[in-house]
């Protein structure tokens, strides 16, 4: 752990551009949940525990360009001081042609689960990156529990939050380690039983040294679908207010994949959730659809209400909610099953 912290730490102060730059950091903030790379605003406060919503107030985003990227590394303390002031000076959203995100408003109220659906490529994963302060809006804002995420701290941020997503990452350390960054006071029974939901537990005979194999590219290799089972497990055993999940199930297989569900279902009871699901029979469950198209917020409503609306939500039932997602937009293959 201190090796990894280390680092982090030290670069605590540096703005997020230079990170994204660095692949391997980016990979390993996903995993901890931890989207430390943006400092805390003076006077930022801690997110209250319990139950919060999620609010995007017109929120329209665009990744920074390289040349922003070596202009930030140059200026971090600047740019730090900029992004942190909520009323600030948008002057990097001119271009509107390179928008992916553009004026989306939407809320998930506390206990709420919202699925999020749209085309390869319209901005879903976008959103969860803003979701977790990978990055700023470049306008508008993110609220959790009616906080601007920039006057939160990046601490409580990571407390509230938990994701999983599609490519699920493992630390060179034994599985019971890998559990542990979810939560470090967990008890061998609240792993045990964090595994047994996930389906897992087999984990703790099969595995050479039980949970103290050490796991990861170096280590024990674990299938894709047992990296994803291993993130749901962290997920259970951190049980976040808001629970974003990002094809989490991606790679299960269809066996795996229905206990699994019954787990997260258990995991998000209650809890305000965020669902970019490539499966129908999630979506369905949601309390509301939020439909996006290139950056647009296109239409919302249940199920129900989209199929009768005969939009793309229509059109994407009848391609994109095969066992894959298409590698082109729904639009552009009509009639694919
Ligand atoms: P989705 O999850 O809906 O498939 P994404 O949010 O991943 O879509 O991508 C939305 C758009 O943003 C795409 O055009 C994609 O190429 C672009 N994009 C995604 N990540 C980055 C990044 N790190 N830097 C630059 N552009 C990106
Ligand atoms: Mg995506």
């Amino acid at each position: 752990l201190t090796r990894l912290y280390g680092p982090l730490t030290a670069l605590s102060n540096v703005h997020v551009d230079i990170m994204t730059a660095l692949v391997s950091f980016d990979r390993v903030f996903e995993v901890l949940d931890l989207r430390p790379a943006i400092s805390d605003a003076p006077g930022a406060r801690a997110l209250p525990a319990g139950p919060v919503g999620l609010e995007f107030d017109r929120v329209s985003f665009r990744y920074p360009t390289p040349a922003e990227v070596s202009l930030a590394s140059l200026e971090s303390v600047a740019i730090t001081d900029r992004q942190a002031d909520p009323a600030g000076d948008t002057t990097s959203g001119a271009d509107p042609a390179a928008l992916v995100l553009d004026e989306v408003s939407f809320r998930a109220d506390p206990g709420e689960m919202v699925a999020l659906v749209g085309p390869s490529g319209a901005g879903k994963t976008t959103i969860t990156h803003l979701v977790t302060r990978l990055y700023d809006p470049v306008e508008g804002s993110v609220r959790l529990g009616g906080h601007d995420l920039r006057e939160v701290t990046a601490d409580s941020l990571r407390g509230t939050v938990g994701v999983v997503t599609q490519d699920a990452h493992l630390f060179h350390d034994t599985v019971a380690e890998n559990l542990r960054y979810a939560r470090p006071d967990a008890t061998d029974a609240e792993i045990a039983s964090a595994l047994r939901a996930a389906r897992l537990d087999y984990l703790t005979t099969e595995l050479p040294e039980g949970l103290d194999t050490v796991v990861g590219d170096r280590g024990y290799r674990l299938s894709g679908g047992e990296k994803q089972r291993l993130a749901i497990a962290r997920l259970l055993l951190k049980a976040p207010a808001l629970v974003v999940l990002d094809e989490a199930t991606a790679h299960l297989d269809s066996e795996s994949e229905a206990a699994v569900q019954e787990a997260l279902a258990e995991a998000l009871r209650g809890r305000t959730s965020l669902i970019i699901a490539h499966r129908l029979s999630t979506v369905r469950e949601a309390d509301r659809i939020l439909v996006l198209d290139h950056g647009h917020l296109v239409e919302h409503g249940t199920h129900h209400e989209l199929l009768a609306a005969g939009g793309l939500y229509a059109q994407l039932y009848h391609t994109q909610f095969a066992p894959q997602e298409p590698s082109v937009p729904a639009a552009e293959a009509p009639g694919r099953v």
